[in-house]
């Protein structure tokens, strides 16, 4: 399977999306509208451009020096197909896969979708919630506002129970 995403664009190298040097994906398309939202280009589910997987997995092993993959937005959930499809070859090529949401983990564990859970078993951590203004700290690392979480996912899922990155 090679499935297309919609994204608004990628970074190819990256200090501030995650540990280490990351490519950073940006989902195109977005219900959450949160007040103060930094990429509002993003929110539009027809906009942005179609991207082959193996375009992005290709274009990241023509540098040595990326630890990860960050799949941001946009919301990546919306297109969970595609976005597990290139969180598995990410992973499959040794990439440490970070993935931000504006649902919350609980939330997405609890939806009987096999496309969601397909995307959350492939990410290595997930930052989750929608951003909140009046919640937001410059001095938070990786996320926006307060209430957002890192989640070490494959802790959690070992200890089914919410586990939070030493990140935080
Ligand atoms: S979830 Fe992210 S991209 Fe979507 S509106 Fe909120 S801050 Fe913006």
């Amino acid at each position: 399977m090679n499935p297309r995403i919609r994204i608004a664009g990628v970074v190819k190298e990256s200090i501030v999306d995650g540990p280490g040097i990351r490519f950073v994906v940006f989902a195109q398309g977005c219900p959450h509208h949160c007040e103060g939202c930094h990429n509002p280009d993003t929110h539009d589910l027809s906009g942005g451009h179609l991207v082959r997987i193996d375009t992005i997995i290709d274009e990241m092993k023509k540098n040595p020096l990326l630890d990860g993959i960050t799949l941001s937005g946009g919301e990546p959930f919306l297109q969970s197909a595609g976005f597990s499809e290139l969180a598995r070859c990410a992973q499959a090529a040794s990439y440490h896969v970070m993935t931000y949401t504006g649902y919350t983990y609980e939330t997405l564990t609890a939806k009987n979708d096999q496309e969601w859970q397909q995307l959350l078993k492939y990410t290595d951590l997930l930052v989750d919630g929608r951003f909140e203004a009046e919640q937001k700290s410059l001095l938070l690392k990786f996320r926006g506002s307060q209430n957002q979480r890192i989640i070490d996912v494959n802790q959690s899922r070992l200890k089914n129970k919410l586990i939070l990155s030493k990140m935080n």
